[in-house]
């Protein structure tokens, strides 16, 4: 009883400072280990799910209308090969950004494919082309979100991604500009609002701060990337940033960011045994005072240096210490947590 009511105390205490769980668990592309990535099914489980973040990807249209998508190209994750024969670009893929609102309105989305193959990239994942799902805008998800949030008297926050932006310029449009103003629109400002925004491309990211004057939270994404930064594109456009770890360049994202957010295998070193052990990056970033947020928990794609999920959370939580944690199976992760702090 006396436990109890210490618990209650102490679960009351931290609602009331809104002092939020570590590490936080954002929901990569909604529940995206469960349903079609960034759909708005989606985005409502993860939310039932209890993630403490639900992550948008974005691109624009051909009107420039920001919309939820993880590549500029769509051809991974909707039907559009077949309602839209022939707009595809030289290389092959169809581009949101070839389309108009109206357009995508009317594409299917669903589990994400190999489109060389059409196999889908999480065989055991929900099946590619049962039942219908649709792509949203971003102001349809902060709306719904939002709705959410007040229907269930919860403060799930937003993890934005502004995509590929120097690609976007090139293509006549400023989608971080457009991005911040639907951002600013629905309250989410200042690093008091409940969202983090997140970006690869590190000279965007000080263009943010320097030319936009945004004053929220930034996470600064560090990995491989290509223009589309597709995990599945022709590596002809990728592109690597992972020298930002370095401590002269982090010491730099520092002042331009509050975080950083690595791929996993970025924060350990791999002995021949293939046993991981954490190595300086998470303690450096702590030090520079930034949040670390790695991509991406997987229960179904776990990294080669991890046996089983449950150790690569005990890695992630006992000896990383991470501060947040990309996942796409949030209930396993925020389980965890809940048996961890006890
Ligand atoms: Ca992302």
């Amino acid at each position: 009883m006396k436990t109890l009511l210490l618990h209650l105390l102490l679960s009351t205490s931290a609602l009331a400072t809104g002092a939020a769980p570590s590490p936080v668990v954002i929901a990569h592309r909604g529940a995206s280990g469960y349903l079609p990535e960034h759909t708005l099914p989606s985005v409502a489980y993860a939310h039932a799910l209890g993630a403490d973040y639900l992550e948008q990807d974005i691109v624009l249209s051909k009107d420039r209308v920001p919309l939820v998508l993880h590549d500029i190209e769509i051809d991974t994750v909707t039907d559009v090969a077949t309602r839209f024969p022939g707009r595809q670009r030289a290389n092959g893929h169809f581009y949101a950004i070839d389309f108009t609102l109206a357009e995508i309105r009317q594409l299917r989305a669903h589990e994400r494919c190999d489109p060389k193959t059409g196999r889908p990239v999480y065989p055991r994942r929900f099946p590619i082309g049962q039942s219908t799902f649709a792509v949203p805008t971003l102001e349809e998800e902060l709306q719904f979100i939002q709705g959410l949030n007040r229907s269930t008297g919860r403060d799930t926050g937003i993890y934005p991604e502004i995509k590929a932006p120097a690609w976007h310029r090139a293509q006549g449009h400023d989608i971080s500009a457009i991005v911040l103003e639907v951002l600013a629109r629905y309250g989410y400002r200042t690093k008091a609002d409940n969202f983090y925004l997140q970006c690869f491309d590190f000279a965007e990211v000080q263009r943010l701060r320097r030319e936009l004057g945004f004053q929220g939270k930034i996470v600064q994404l560090v990995g491989r990337y290509g223009a589309g930064e597709n995990e599945q594109a022709a590596t002809d456009d990728a592109r690597d940033n992972s020298d930002l770890l370095a401590p002269a360049r982090l010491a730099e994202v520092a002042r331009y960011a509050d975080g950083i957010g690595p791929s996993l295998a970025h924060l350990v070193a791999v002995d021949a045994t293939g046993h991981a052990q954490p190595n300086d990056v998470v303690a450096r970033a702590h030090a520079l005072g930034l949040v670390v947020h790695p991509y991406t928990f997987r229960t179904d794609a776990l990294p080669k240096f991890s046996s089983d999920a449950r150790a690569l959370l005990s890695l992630l939580f006992g000896e990383l210490r991470v501060d947040g944690i990309f996942a796409d199976q949030p209930d396993v992760v925020r389980a965890y947590r809940q048996g961890y702090s006890r």
